[in-house]
């Protein structure tokens, strides 16, 4: 088990500096895992993370649990809070821990000699008692750990761009298999036809 010292040291190192909301991130992922029982940091994928915002908050999260985008046991759900949910995939189980609404005026309760907001947040958060910092709840999923993992290994095509989709990412329209851009979920327009690039490689 890491110290939390030993936390922000290795999340800082990835962001280039330690800020108050790594803080946040670290204390979350430490008190979620401890609400369920379970050890820190992961090496298995036993527990997966649903963070509700990037950036920071992340970098805190990612240091403390070692779960991650790519073991696929990170995910985010852009609500653009600071908030996140903890699953323990094999019992189901899952708790939602966000910060209390008075994190920031408490800080300066557990950083008297903090010279500015930005520092008493930065310390008082390695100090705000859990339960004064947190508010914790048991929720359930409103889709199955199954789905949200989706299934490795299985691969299909689109029906109407032809690429392949992983993970169980497909949609199913009329009897057709479309990936979610065909099926109208697209983030992006296509602005040009195809262009070609030059290998960086050689
Ligand atoms: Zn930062
Ligand atoms: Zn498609």
């Amino acid at each position: 088990m890491q110290t939390l010292d030993e936390i922000l040291k290795v999340s800082a190192s990835r962001h280039t500096h330690l800020c108050p909301r790594q803080v946040l991130g670290a204390r979350i992922g430490l008190a979620g895992a401890s609400a369920l029982g379970m050890e820190l940091p992961r090496r298995d994928k036993r527990l997966l993370v649903i963070l509700e915002t990037d950036g920071c908050f992340a970098d805190g999260i990612e240091a403390a649990t070692a779960c991650t985008v790519g073991h696929r046991t990170l995910r985010i759900e852009d609500y653009g809070k600071t908030a996140a949910t903890f699953v323990d995939t094999l019992t189901e189980q899952t708790i939602r821990i966000s910060p209390r609404n008075n994190a920031r005026e408490l800080a300066w309760e557990y950083a008297p000699s903090a010279r500015n907001k930005w520092e008493s947040q930065l310390i008082g958060y390695q100090h705000i008692p859990d339960e004064l910092l947190f508010h914790c709840q048991w929720v359930e999923l409103t889709v199955s750990v199954k789905q949200i993992i989706g299934q490795p290994g299985k691969r299909v095509m689109c029906e109407a761009c032809g690429e392949e989709i992983i993970n169980q990412r497909e949609v199913m329209h009329e009897g057709t298999t479309l990936c979610r851009a065909c099926a109208g979920y697209s983030y992006y327009l296509q602005a040009s036809s195809e262009i070609s690039i030059k290998s960086q490689t050689n």
